[in-house]
């Protein structure tokens, strides 16, 4: 059930599919009536965001270190597709990239950065955080996310940006990077058990966010909330009976 949720909505929230044909009828955002707090209130199908025990983004504090996989990335060198759909900018892989963690592998689908970021590391936010969204054979989704401090310009954003054409609606371009560039050099990762971060909020979700943060501009950052029409945020949820794992 969950997963068929999300496929629901893979068009804003998690990967795969066709994002006209298969996007949610029910308008949400981040502010107004349709903001985070009222996400709930919107669908029946979005009664998660409301209700559910196990959200996300969290404030990451009270970890546990512990001797862990590490994830191994298998991201593949060939050129992605970029489409603009209702407030991201997507990042489509062909098929082939994947991550393995321990025995589970799980495909990555594609890639939307939100500015600032949703996840904070002991109370502290930061400029961006990019997701990349997998999905295992079964349909099991992980996200790994890539946090970003105001500095230098990233690379790899900015090809984003520069590809986008600021049309509405679907668009496709060739985009002159690869999955292979969002891999970085330092691997530790908290990981702990959430859901999506936009509507239906969806739990089920393991989520792996990196503990080395990259910088991105303010300039650049201006410019994905241009294309969100604003921040991209959902607020901070509940850690409640969760555990969070630091890996080193
Ligand atoms: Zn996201």
């Amino acid at each position: 059930m969950v997963i068929a949720l999300c496929i629901g909505s893979l068009a804003s929230a998690c990967g795969g599919g066709t994002p006209a044909k298969e996007a949610s009828p029910v308008e949400w955002g981040y502010e107004g009536a349709d903001a985070p707090e009222n996400w709930g209130a919107l669908s029946e199908e979005f009664a998660a965001c409301a209700d559910g025990m196990e959200q996300s983004p969290i404030d990451i504090t009270g970890y546990q270190n512990r001797e862990a996989a590490a994830i191994e990335f298998s991201y593949r060198d060939d050129a992605s597709e970029i489409e603009r759909h209702d407030k991201f900018l997507y990042v489509r892989f062909p098929p082939g990239s994947a991550m393995t963690i321990g025995e589970r592998r799980f495909e990555l689908m594609h890639a939307h950065a939100h500015a600032p970021s949703e996840h904070a590391v002991g109370g502290q936010g930061f400029a961006s955080e990019m997701h990349l969204v997998h999905q295992s054979a079964s349909g099991e989704l992980a996200v790994v996310a890539l946090l970003y401090r105001l500095g230098t310009p990233d690379p790899v954003i900015e090809e984003m940006l520069r590809s986008e054409r600021g049309e509405d609606g679907a668009t496709r371009r060739y985009m002159n990077i690869n999955a292979a560039d969002f891999v970085r050099r330092e691997l530790g990762y908290f990981t702990y058990d959430g859901s999506l971060t936009t509507p239906p909020c969806s739990e089920g979700v393991s989520w792996f966010v990196m503990q080395s943060a990259a910088t991105i501009s303010q300039d650049q950052v201006d410019r994905l909330q241009t294309i969100s029409g604003g921040p991209s945020n959902r607020r901070l949820q509940p850690i409640g009976t969760r555990s969070i794992v630091a890996v080193s």
